[in-house]
């Protein structure tokens, strides 16, 4: 059986790798090199500078694209960096479609930077296909998806998007943070570019900043490579050995993210002093259906807020939680709270925010592997 014909939960242990050529270690090594030696000039071994190329980078690319069911994979040296790489792939003059509930950073480099070099970015209700096709015109190269979005868990329908961009030759990207290939894999639902901040969960353990890109077309692949090595953002061997070593444990820690996620979004939509609870797994989810579909579970991302939108409550609540940390991120072991408003989406304007639901009371939370009991023991306390 070869190792393309595994099971998701092998492959995250399995895909992609090959005992070390140098000494068959079963871990590849944290190759902390810039340069390899050669018997003539171009005389190497597949590896000649670590901009280009860097083994311990290789084995890191090979897994990301063998859990995602691509044949490529490129590591960054964070998400945004995988994002930047992505949109280099554009001209002057060519537009994006995305949605307007998007990762902050995201935005901020949407509109703070590549809109100074002629590309126009439209950011509108993606869960609607229809206003994605009114965005539609001959300059539209790309659009770009983020399903669950961040924070509001919104659910767009991946496939449904991707017949629309092949109709009209546009490339479809997507942010895949927030599910993980555990939960939705976008190539199969007819994608071009998968895209992580592998910060989160593919990390999982907080200790690293990568980003990675993962694609099926060998010359999208090519062109892609290209820039990575032209603009050099790319992820180092630390970083690649250690995001290598938290996906060996994706499967098994998605499983307790998706259980806890669940009894927490219960826990709070049953509580008298919160108003609205986010999380696509709820019936009553506008996009339940869409989730139901595409994703095998419902992942551990909740956003909420307390009564009345009170904005001193919800900051009281993020003061007083001491097993969730009021922190930046998601996605790994330990449980986070964050503030959208002042903290990852800060750097949208207040009025964007507000019409999209982001409002000054909004609280996110990233549900960790924790003792569900213990969250929810510190939920109740903060809460009251
Ligand atoms: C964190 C995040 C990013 C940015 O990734 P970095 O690794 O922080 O650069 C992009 N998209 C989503 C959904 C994220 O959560």
């Amino acid at each position: 059986m070869g190792k393309k014909d595994l099971k998701f939960n092998s492959k995250t242990i399995h895909g992609g790798q090959e005992p070390d050529a140098g000494y068959g270690a079963v871990i590849p090594p944290i190759y902390q090199t810039s340069t390899y030696a050669q018997s003539t000039p171009g005389g190497h071994k597949g590896y000649a500078y670590s901009r280009s190329a860097n083994p311990t980078r290789t084995a890191l690319e090979n897994s990301i694209a063998s859990i995602e069911n691509g044949s490529y994979g490129l590591a960054f040296a964070s998400g945004i960096a995988a994002i930047d790489a992505v949109i280099k792939l554009l001209n002057p003059g060519d537009e994006v479609i995305s949605t307007n509930d998007l990762y902050g950073g995201s935005y901020r480099i949407f509109r703070c930077i590549f809109e100074k070099y002629g590309i126009t970015f439209h950011f509108i209700e993606m869960q609607n296909i229809a206003k994605i096709k009114e965005n539609i015109n001959s300059n539209t190269k790309l659009i770009w998806v983020e399903t669950p979005t961040n924070p509001m868990m919104n659910v767009i329908d991946i496939k449904a998007v991707s017949m629309l961009a092949k109709k009209h030759n546009i490339l479809l990207a997507v942010d895949n943070t927030f599910a993980t290939p555990y939960l939705q894999r976008p190539l199969e639902l007819g994608a071009d570019i998968v895209m992580h901040s592998a910060t989160k969960y593919l990390g999982g353990h907080s200790d690293v900043v990568v980003g990675a890109l993962v694609v099926k077309d060998k010359h999208l692949a090519d062109q892609l490579y290209f820039i990575q090595n032209a603009s050099g953002a790319v992820c180092g061997p630390m970083d690649s050995f250690l995001t290598l070593r938290g996906i060996k444990t994706l499967h098994v820690r998605m499983q307790r993210h998706c259980e806890n996620g669940k009894a927490i979004a219960e826990y709070l939509a049953n509580h008298p002093k919160i108003d609205m609870v986010y999380w696509p797994g709820f019936e009553t989810h506008p996009n339940h259906d869409v989730a139901k579909n595409q994703m095998d579970d419902f992942g551990g991302m909740i956003s909420f807020v307390p009564n009345g939108s009170s904005y001193k409550e919800a900051i009281k609540i993020v003061e007083k939680l001491k097993i969730f940390t009021l922190a930046e991120s998601l996605g790994g072991v330990e449980s986070l709270v964050g503030h959208p408003a002042s903290m990852t989406h800060a750097s949208i304007p207040k009025e964007n925010r507000k019409k999209i639901g982001v409002v000054d009371a909004l609280i996110r939370l990233s549900v960790g592997i924790e003792d569900v009991s213990d969250l929810i023991a510190d939920l109740e306390q903060a809460i009251g």
